[in-house]
């Protein structure tokens, strides 16, 4: 029996950095097998290499998630490997933002192709093995934008939205195999995926969530490992959002 069998193990996509990264060292840190995936492979080794290094286990998958054909083969992959999937976090997501009236078929397409589409294949990719088993984890990081919208990113907003439909339907679907399905929907956190934004944007963004500041990565991945875990057996179809109060 290898290592990982003995701990759950859990597949997180856009683990390389960001959210995903944070997502990625708390489930490592709650005793989870972690297969961290992304693009960048040196990215992801030097992760697995540290959490290694400290005790923890955790090893990288190199997929472009926009191939629906690649994400189905990975996952089954580490379920053969492994002979279980436990908790699969659904997190790799890219903006292309612009206003609605000039955005072009590809940037809607896109976005809806990596937030959306490959969260469904591997979903249902890995549903199987959790409903043998009994138990699972489904947790998709949806946003504050599928939730109230957000002017220059109808793309963007309408897959997370997306996310969180599915979500609950897949919760329904699952919830009498004790496999469980809940989104997070962060707000504006501190990656490089807001890195972007111009300083005055960023201060205009602080006037609007309750709490005054962006979130940390940390945080966003605080409430995933918590939905991971045993404690939240009975949560299912859920959306719980961080993001400093600005949606409520
Ligand atoms: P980020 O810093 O831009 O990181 C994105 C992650 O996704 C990276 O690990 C990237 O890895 C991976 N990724 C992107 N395209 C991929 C593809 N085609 N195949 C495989 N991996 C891919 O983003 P983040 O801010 O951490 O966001 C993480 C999630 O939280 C996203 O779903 C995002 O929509 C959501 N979110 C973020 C915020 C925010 O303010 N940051 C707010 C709400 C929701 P590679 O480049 O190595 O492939």
């Amino acid at each position: 029996m290898t290592e990982a069998n003995t701990r759950r193990v859990a597949y997180v996509t856009g683990g390389s950095r960001g959210i995903g990264e944070a997502i990625v060292r708390a489930l490592a840190a709650d005793g989870h097998h972690v297969v961290a995936v992304a693009r960048n492979g040196d990215r992801l080794s030097a992760l697995c290499a540290e959490i290694s290094a400290r005790g923890g286990s955790a090893e990288p998958a190199v997929v472009d998630i926009s191939d629906g054909a690649a994400v189905t083969a990975s996952v089954e992959a580490v379920i053969e490997k492994h002979g279980r999937l436990d908790v699969l976090v659904n997190n790799a997501g890219i903006t292309r933002d612009g206003l609605f009236m000039r955005m072009d078929d590809k940037d809607f397409d896109d976005v809806i192709n990596t937030n959306l589409r490959a969260a469904f294949v591997a979903c249902r990719a890995a549903s199987r093995s959790m409903i043998r088993a009994r138990w699972g984890r489904i947790i998709n990081i949806a946003s504050v934008s599928g939730i109230i919208g957000n002017a220059g990113q109808v793309n963007y907003s309408a897959s997370k939205a997306g996310l969180i439909g599915m979500t609950k339907s897949i919760a329904r679907e699952l919830a009498g195999k004790q496999v469980t399905a809940n989104c997070v929907a962060p707000g504006f956190t501190t990656t490089d995926m807001t890195d972007v934004l111009p300083a005055p944007i960023k201060d205009k963004v602080k006037e609007v969530i309750p709490l005054r500041r962006f979130g940390t990565p940390a945080e966003v991945a605080a409430v995933v490992g918590f939905l991971a875990g045993d404690g939240a057996a009975y949560i299912t179809g859920q959306v719980v959002a961080v993001d400093g109060g600005m949606s409520m």
